[in-house]
């Protein structure tokens, strides 16, 4: 299996210093827009190495420019920075040695992985037609960093024509590589709906307004938006997970607080299951004599692939893990904010297989377990240096002329 990979020398030579940058950040994780010791580090790994350096893009976001030696134009490489608020409980020598604080999900690695791409690269610097932004984003476990860096113009100056990243994958085994063309991550919507009533007396129901009995009926009509106003073949998923109402037997309560979470693949589909649990909250709470209200935060968007984005990154995957091994996995409902960037450029999101069940190292992500096969690291770099250097040479493949601004 193994004799399959193919990386170069010069992946070969980074690999030992990106095991050891990943084991060093594992040890000391960093939440969402907290992320200094980790900043810190990659400003100073960059600057090192002689590169153009932002730091503070996006809070606590740092960028890195390599510019090439003949001119072209700039594609973008992401990686995320932040840890999980979650009690490391694997006994691996480079366990987090912060309390309550985990790289759970391999973020520690796209930065590790990033990092040995900037050591190659700067390296190559003359032979690069064009530049190549290396983007380190804070905060992608749900506090949008992706966002802020766009907010805060990583796209431009210069303007990014392109842009690739990826996430080692424990749902593949390493030597595999997933990409899609269109969907593969889910847009989420975050729901407080508040199911409104007449507090009173737990004997006297026909005197009160019962938001449970309410609350109860929305759950289940809920659900048949899911099955009865959604195409089968376009998938959607509404869970409730947090229902909070009462705080005695004999007492009927004013209310009744559910949050959920709404994924979806598809624009039109994520409308209409909007308007639809709205109406079934409107209809099911006039019903019962009460009132809701309906809080919507939209999430991050849908995580698109380019078609010609995808097939440059499956050309290069071949090439490092061989043609058999470059799958096209089912999209997950999970979010990913490289969303934010790929629906202002064209670009591909890449699974790197990173499970190896023989090993133990196969816990999903999340998981106070988690761990990967470090190998994958040396997998993702060179198809990272390869991606990046192969859309530099052919622009008309991916990306094409950079946008304005
Ligand atoms: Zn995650
Ligand atoms: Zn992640």
């Amino acid at each position: 299996m193994e004799s399959t990979w193919r990386w170069s020398a010069e992946t070969e030579r980074v690999l030992d210093e990106v095991v050891a940058t990943r084991r060093d950040i594992h040890a000391h994780p960093e939440l969402g827009l907290q992320e200094r010791r980790t900043a810190g580090l990659v400003g100073e790994r960059l600057r090192a190495l002689g590169l153009e350096v932002r730091t503070g893009v996006g809070v606590t976001g740092v960028v890195g420019l390599v510019e090439g030696g003949r001119p072209g134009p700039t594609v973008m490489l992401r990686a995320d920075m932040d840890a999980l608020p979650l009690q490391e409980t694997g006994d691996v020598p480079y366990a987090s040695q912060v309390p309550g604080v985990m790289h759970a999900c391999g973020h520690d690695a796209h930065t590790a992985m990033l990092l040995g791409v900037a050591r190659i690269l700067a390296g190559q610097r003359a032979e690069l037609a064009g530049r190549v932004k290396l983007v380190f984003q804070p905060a992608e476990e749900g506090g949008g960093g992706a966002r802020l860096m766009v907010a805060d113009g990583v796209l431009r100056q210069p303007a990014v024509s392109a842009a690739f990243g990826l996430h080692v994958w424990n749902s593949l085994p390493i030597g595999t590589i997933g990409i899609l063309t269109g969907p593969l991550m889910a847009a989420t919507d975050a729901l407080t709906l508040r199911v409104r009533g007449r507090g009173g007396h737990a004997a006297s129901p026909h005197e009160a307004v019962d938001p449970i009995i309410t609350a109860a009926h929305f759950l289940m009509a809920a659900q048949t938006a899911v099955s009865r106003s959604t195409d089968p073949v376009r998938p959607a998923v509404f869970t409730v997970g947090s229902i909070h109402g009462g705080e005695a037997r004999n007492i009927i309560p004013e209310e009744v607080v559910l949050e959920g979470t709404l994924r979806t693949l598809d624009a039109g589909v994520r409308e209409r299951m909007l308007r639809r649990l709205e109406a079934i909250l409107q209809g099911v709470t006039a019903a019962h004599g009460g009132d809701y209200v309906f809080d919507h935060r939209p999430g991050y968007p849908v995580t698109v692939s380019d078609a010609a984005c995808a097939e440059l990154a499956r050309e290069v995957s071949r090439e490092v893990v061989g043609a058999e091994r470059v799958v096209a996995p089912p999209p997950t409902m999970g979010g990913e904010d490289m969303s934010y960037y790929l629906q202002e450029v064209p670009g591909c999101y890449l699974w790197l297989g990173s499970a190896n069940a023989a090993k133990g190292l196969a816990q999903p992500h999340h998981n106070p377990r988690f761990d990967f096969d470090e190998r994958a690291m040396g997998i993702g770099v060179e198809v990272l240096v390869r991606l990046a250097r192969r859309a530099l040479e052919h622009p008309e493949r991916c990306g094409g002329a950079p946008a304005a601004g």
